[in-house]
């Protein structure tokens, strides 16, 4: 491997995420929560439940499971339950197998088809570098490897598991607002699987309702800036030299990736940025795609990279938003997920950061016998902000100390152990 051309291409990459995370600053928005007077006379009784969740996603479904598992009775609200066919969370790191296994949600990235991943080959200008993640032998619970998989196969299996717990109600219905009164959340209003419009209550609401959350607005008063977008499809029936490399390829305007999500399954996708996406009704997509990035895709590549394109593959778009992590105002309430933070998606981290604070939240509400002290709740969530900023504050030094596949995978075994023990000792 030429040492100086996995430099550059580290520094590149490096640079490329920090400049995005550099500009993520406080943004400002609004989204109204619906008054408590509004529905007071909609309240029956008490909270039949302790913690309501909205969004059956990685986050809530995980979370759901935890807090059950605590004995809490959980009220979790999904407005769509069928398998999501998504382009996003289909690679997760060693951190976040790991934080999987302090869930004890391990065994559910088997049995849907998840590949290994070891680390990645790195293509610029003709050249290739290979980066591997490192072996810390210094009590990883496991291979310290990556997993990739079709997403929604991920989440189906998490819904499967936190629903088959007794006290856990997973329920079909899309949220509207939060029910807010004298600055405390207090529950949702909802529209259920019959269409009827009714409220739940709780003593806490976790809102994970994903990167197009209209809730996130209400709390944070911040908006989410797009800016850039991924671009990717399926390429079907066919399987990657070195499957267990993910392929990133330095290209132009932005980088572009080749993955192993399933056995035959191929993810494809690359990066434009606003104001330069082409067209995919019209078909200009397809022509930047066959004239444009796949001359830059390594020949030995480039089959597998157009095999979707032209068998008529799904195309998709998702945005890269930059939003900062803000503490809400608001009592009885958190958020959490992509609702609350993003990081870019070619670090692939969303899914291992969101398990971890799914851990954190998780320990400090450990002690609560039960959750109706409002105060001790928001003693809770201001806790849990602190603690999380400061995970992630001491990761950093670590990184910009460690060599390539560090910077590339951030939170490996041994750093993320670090921190992640640090913070939580209460
Ligand atoms: C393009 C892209 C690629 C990414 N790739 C990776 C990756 O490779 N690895 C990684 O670790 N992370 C990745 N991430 C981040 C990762 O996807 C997220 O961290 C993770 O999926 C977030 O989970 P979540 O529970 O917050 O949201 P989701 O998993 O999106 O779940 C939100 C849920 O809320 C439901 N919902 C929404 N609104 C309502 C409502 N009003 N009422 C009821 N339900 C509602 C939705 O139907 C959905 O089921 C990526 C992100 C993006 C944008």
């Amino acid at each position: 491997m030429d040492m100086a051309f996995t430099h550059v291409c580290v520094c590149t990459l490096l640079a490329f995420v920090l400049t995005w995370t550099l500009f993520y600053d406080t943004n400002r928005g609004k989204k109204a929560t619906k008054s408590a007077d509004a529905v007071v006379e909609e309240r029956k009784d008490g909270a039949a439940a302790d913690v309501i969740i909205v969004g059956a996603g990685v986050g809530g479904s995980a979370l759901a499971y935890a807090l059950a598992k605590d004995g809490r009775r959980v009220h979790i609200i999904e407005r769509d339950m069928r398998e999501p066919e998504r382009m996003m969370g289909e690679f997760m790191q060693p951190g976040g197998r790991f934080m999987l296994s302090k869930l004890d949600l391990q065994d559910f990235l088997e049995g849907i088809d998840a590949q290994k991943a070891t680390g990645m080959a790195v293509y610029k200008d003709g050249k290739e570098a290979v980066a591997s993640f490192p072996v810390d032998n210094n009590k990883f619970p496991y291979d310290p490897s990556a997993r990739s998989f079709h997403n929604g196969r991920f989440v189906q299996r998490l819904r499967q598991k936190a629903s088959s717990l007794p006290n856990v109600r997973l329920e079909e219905g899309t949220v509207r607002s939060l029910i807010e009164e004298k600055g405390v959340i207090k529950g949702v209003t909802y529209k259920n699987s019959a269409g009827e419009e009714t409220t739940a209550f709780a003593p806490l609401t976790v809102v994970c309702d994903g990167c197009y959350s209209n809730l996130r607005r209400s709390l944070n008063d911040n908006n989410a800036e797009v800016l850039s977008y991924q671009v990717g499809y399926i390429s079907r029936n066919c399987q990657l030299e070195e499957p267990e490399k993910l392929k990133l390829i330095m290209s132009k305007p932005s980088f572009t990736m080749l993955y192993q999500i399933g056995s035959t399954d191929v993810r494809c996708v690359f990066e434009l940025f606003p104001n330069n996406v082409p067209s995919i009704s019209n078909g200009e997509m397809v022509n930047f795609v066959k004239n444009t990035i796949a001359p830059q895709v390594p020949s030995k590549l480039r089959e597998i990279f157009l095999k979707g394109i032209d068998e008529g593959a799904h195309i998709k778009v998702m945005p890269t938003k930059k939003m900062s992590a803000t503490l809400s105002d608001k009592k009885g309430v958190i958020v959490l997920g992509d609702a609350f933070n993003m990081r870019h998606p070619a670090i692939a981290s969303g899914m291992m950061v969101l398990l971890s604070d799914i851990l954190i939240l998780r320990r400090l509400l450990q002690p609560l016998s039960n959750l109706g002290d409002a105060q001790k709740i928001s003693e809770v969530i201001k806790s849990f902000y602190d603690i999380r900023k400061l995970a992630t504050k001491m990761l950093v030094p670590h990184l910009k100390a460690e060599g390539v596949s560090q910077m590339l995978f951030p939170v490996n075994a041994a750093a993320y152990r670090k921190s992640y023990m640090a913070a939580t000792a209460l």
